[in-house]
């Protein structure tokens, strides 16, 4: 049978979740795409259509009704699922520059809310349509989640908890073969990287200085997520890799 992904967190072309819808394709997946809101909505569609992805839903994480309702119609459609993508991260842009001192209580909740917890709502949601075959689920981390970026901030304390929930998310789920795990990638220009200051500086600083002398590319990520999802990863969970041309090891 076909393997079924869901996929959250394509907000245009540029984004990490578009490449990894890609390459899941590629590999022989149904792929269902989401939309957080209706501007949103114009975009996505017609990337899904480029695919010819199965299904494109509403889903806010903020809304716990329009996740039940999502993963509602994936079990009338499918009946199953295979892999769940999780790309998603929120911080407000004054929270992403200055000092981390001054991030206020709200603020703070609301990124480790909707980048960290997040996973958890989504892999709880999940959990009963890999119950059967088992399953893999995938979300995206950066390197600030262990070593202090300027101007990454809360966002690096997000990552943390996030990269700390795929531990405990792996070991809940391993007895059903559901795996967890998350791709640390390098910088790559997204819409959800230009709300960090000086990201371009961040940018060529690291082609200059990570091992390989390069930036990676969307490709790189959606080009490991596949191996992840594949046979030859079953093996593999409760892990962050790295893809940042070496940057982790400076
Ligand atoms: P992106 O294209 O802007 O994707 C971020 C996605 O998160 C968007 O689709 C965004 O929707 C969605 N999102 C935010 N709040 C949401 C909510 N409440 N409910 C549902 N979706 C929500 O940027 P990206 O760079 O590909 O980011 C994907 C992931 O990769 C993030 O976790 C990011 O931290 C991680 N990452 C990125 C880089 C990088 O350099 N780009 C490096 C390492 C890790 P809206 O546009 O509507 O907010």
């Amino acid at each position: 049978m076909t393997q079924k992904a869901l996929i959250v967190g394509v907000a245009n072309e540029r984004s990490l979740a578009w490449s990894i819808a890609k390459h899941l394709k590629k590999s022989g997946f149904d792929i269902a795409l989401t939309y957080q809101n209706e501007a949103l909505e114009k975009r996505v569609k017609p990337l899904a259509q480029e695919i010819g992805a199965d299904l494109v839903l509403p889903l806010d994480v903020s809304n716990e009704s329009q996740v039940t309702a999502a993963f509602e119609t994936i079990q009338k459609k499918w009946g199953n699922l295979d892999t769940l993508v999780h790309s998603i991260a929120f911080a407000n842009r004054d929270d992403l520059e200055g000092r981390f001192i001054e991030t206020p209580r709200e603020g703070f909740r609301m990124a480790l809310d909707i980048s960290a917890y997040s996973l958890v709502q989504l892999a709880r949601a999940a959990e009963p349509l890999m119950k059967t075959n088992g399953g893999s689920i995938l979300t995206l981390s950066y390197v600030g989640a262990t070593r202090v970026i300027p101007h990454y901030n809360v966002m690096g304390v997000a990552k943390a908890a996030l990269e700390a929930c795929v531990r405990y998310l792996a070991y809940d789920l391993g007895p059903q073969k559901i795996r967890v795990n998350a791709i640390s990638a390098g910088p790559v220009k997204t819409l959800a990287a230009a709300g960090i200051r000086d990201f371009r500086t961040m940018l060529s600083q690291d082609a200059e200085t990570n091992p390989l002398r390069e930036n990676i590319e969307q490709d790189d990520v959606g080009a490991l997520a596949a191996f992840l999802c594949s046979p030859a990863g079953k093996h593999m969970t409760g892990s962050t890799l790295f893809v940042d041309s070496g940057a982790h090891i400076l």
